[in-house]
């Protein structure tokens, strides 16, 4: 049972984790919806996580859809919250700290200070739908200099949103929920085209996603992380042609080359046949 929990504590500690914002939101709120909601989503990444950890390679497309489906549709689609970038702007102008303000804080602001951009691999409902294409190794390295596109589609989204709330305030709900269907449907067009152009599945991740301003900062101080151990590793060079973000992962500095852009997937333990990378909470370097 010791060697259970020894050898599955990140999955629990994720499950424990979920939890306790649930609990910790449904008790300001006075709802119980949080806790359902964070229990759903923890208990997905949860096992997910702890299926790879037994060995499942391919288990984080389950993951994937059953949080970014939910999310999605159901939060998305059905309950008409905006969950996209645009939405957080919405409900936070407003000054409601729900819906999508809870989501941005949780994943993609607050939460990367702990578990980096693990949203990436284990919920987005963008990627569920990248990740099943073909390329799943990028047959080339990243064009850096098109990450600028990020920062670009978010002033956009920006510039969209003010305008949007200036001169249309009437209507804004309504904007806001045509915006989510409008919006993903062009995130979606434009990623299935990335991915072919560039024969990278993530190439959307690289170059469009603005959702990486918020994500980025925080997982450079992430506590969960991949590290190298020095002893084990023989510089084959097999995780670093397999890692889908092109992170340097055999330098253990937070420096290291692209260390913001790990999606804390795990393809390259998986594959590493010396064992020598781990996926744990670590000192900064
Ligand atoms: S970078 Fe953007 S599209 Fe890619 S997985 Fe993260 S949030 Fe989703
Ligand atoms: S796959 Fe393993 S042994 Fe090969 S370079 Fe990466 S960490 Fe080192
Ligand atoms: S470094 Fe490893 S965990 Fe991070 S994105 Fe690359 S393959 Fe995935």
């Amino acid at each position: 049972m010791i060697q259970f929990f020894r050898k599955y504590k990140i999955p629990i500690g994720i499950f424990i984790l979920f939890e306790m914002i649930g609990i910790l939101f449904s008790s300001i709120f006075k709802h119980v919806f949080y806790i359902i909601n964070f229990s759903y989503i923890g208990f997905f990444v949860a096992l997910t996580v702890g299926l790879m950890m037994a060995g499942k390679k391919n288990a984080r497309i389950f993951s994937e859809f059953a949080v970014g489906l939910y999310m999605f549709v159901f939060l998305g689609i059905i309950n008409q919250e905006n969950m996209q970038l645009e939405g957080f702007f919405y409900f936070a102008s407003m000054g409601i700290f729900q819906a999508a303000v809870i989501h941005y804080a949780v994943a993609k602001i607050v939460g990367p200070f702990i578990f980096g951009r693990a949203w990436c691999s284990y919920a987005c409902w963008t990627a569920m739908v990248l990740d099943i294409l073909p390329y799943k190794i990028p047959s080339k390295p990243r064009v850096e200099k098109l990450g600028v596109f990020r920062w670009i589609i978010f002033i956009i989204t920006l510039v969209y949103f003010c305008i949007i709330w200036f001169l249309y305030r009437d209507n804004i709900h309504y904007i806001m929920y045509i915006s989510f269907i409008v919006g993903n449907i062009l995130y979606y067009a434009a990623g299935i085209a990335l991915a072919i152009i560039f024969k990278d599945n993530r190439a959307f991740c690289k170059y469009l996603c603005p959702i990486t301003v918020f994500l980025k900062p925080a997982s450079y101080y992430s506590l969960l992380r991949i590290y190298c151990s020095e002893q084990k590793c023989e510089k084959c060079g097999k995780c670093l042609k397999t890692c889908p973000m092109d992170v340097d992962m055999l330098d253990n500095k937070r420096s290291r080359k692209n260390g913001t852009e790990c999606i804390q997937c795990l393809i390259c333990v998986q594959d590493c046949p010396k064992k020598a990378l781990s996926w744990r909470i670590g000192s900064s370097k």
